[in-house]
């Protein structure tokens, strides 16, 4: 923009192109410079897409059809598309081309047809150049919700996975504190872990052992509905409880307890009993990811101490611990 201003103002003479190229291409540096330091605003994104959609159609409003600038009007499709999404995108472009094409109309030649084969051929680019980037744009979209879903899912069981925790923890940390908040309702986690479950591989083989795992992701997902199910080792998982106290989360982890004990596991044609011991821990804002690993294994240490198959709420926070 700064380029065609001074081409406008000095070299063909169009004082208010080149001003209008002047305001909204120091407008759209700022814009830019924000974005480098990632301070942007949802409405920055209209503000540039207006600046830029007002400085290529001003132009072709102003110029003759030899000068070209129609062409610039090609690229705001997928302008559109890329920086307010598909819908909204095709609203956009749908939009301008009402003014576009007729004024396109308006200025072509009407001599044996050739306004209509111009408007057409405008038509057609224009429309492709949209079909293009929304193409492309949801393939792209596809494929890093994929590559999420990967990175942040265990691939045998499907529950989440350490990253996944790992994100929700920063996330946690985050979060300003509630000044109303009771004290009582708090996030918690319960560390579960499979009682034995190297006796149960070696009794019934590793594959029965893998579909011990997938059928109790089902069932810990089954039990709660935030879908906060995280599998954080081999045979450990984890859940998250927000806003429950801690005779709720006893209660909740007490029921699951007794459903694993009572449920019957049956796979490649046997029938596996299993149980689990269960550590209870409070999430306290400002402690590592680390140092919580560390707390809730203690907490479950504790737990198959004390004899397996039970639920332990553990007395230690991390505060107290370190
Ligand atoms: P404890 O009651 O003390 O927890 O005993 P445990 O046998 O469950 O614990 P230990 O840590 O000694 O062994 C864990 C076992 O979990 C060892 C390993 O064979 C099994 N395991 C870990 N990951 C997988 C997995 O993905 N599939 C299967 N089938 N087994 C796994
Ligand atoms: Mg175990
Ligand atoms: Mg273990």
């Amino acid at each position: 923009m700064i380029f065609f201003c001074f081409f406008n103002i000095v070299l063909l003479k169009q004082l208010s192109i080149g001003i209008l190229e002047a305001v909204f291409g120091l407008l759209n540096l700022g814009i830019f410079y924000l974005a480098y330091q990632g301070k942007t605003k949802p409405w920055h994104k209209c503000l540039l897409l207006g600046s830029i959609t007002i400085t290529v159609l001003y132009p072709f409003y102003l110029a003759d059809l030899r000068a070209g600038s129609i062409y610039w009007l090609l690229l705001l499709p997928p302008l559109y598309c890329l920086l307010v999404g598909a819908k909204r995108g095709l609203f956009c472009t749908i939009l301008l081309s009402f003014p576009v094409l007729i004024l396109l109309f308006i200025k072509s030649d009407s001599e044996s047809y050739f306004s209509y084969r111009s408007v057409i051929n405008f038509v057609l680019a224009y429309f492709l150049s949209y079909a293009i980037c929304y193409l492309y744009e949801t393939q792209y979209d596809k494929n890093s919700q994929r590559l999420q879903e990967m990175a942040f899912r265990d691939p045998l069981t499907g529950a989440k996975n350490r990253h996944s925790l790992k994100l929700f923890f920063d996330g946690f940390n985050k979060k300003p504190l509630d000044p109303f908040q009771q004290e009582e309702e708090e996030t918690r986690l319960l560390i579960i872990d499979i009682d034995y479950f190297k006796s149960v591989n070696d009794e019934f083989g590793h594959d029965a052992g893998d579909a011990i795992l997938i059928e109790m992701t089902e069932l810990l997902q089954y039990h709660t509905d935030n879908q906060h199910v995280y599998r954080i080792g081999g045979e450990e998982f984890l859940i998250v409880l927000e806003q429950y106290c801690q005779k709720q989360a006893y209660n909740f982890a007490e029921s699951i307890r007794q459903n694993i004990e009572n449920t019957i596991f049956r796979t490649h044609q046997q029938n596996i009993k299993i149980t689990v011991s269960i550590g209870i821990a409070q999430l306290i804002k400002g402690q590592s990811f680390r140092e919580f690993l560390r707390v809730a294994d203690k907490n479950l240490y504790s737990a198959k101490n004390q004899g397996r198959n039970l639920v332990h709420y553990g007395a230690m926070s991390v505060t107290e611990v370190i």
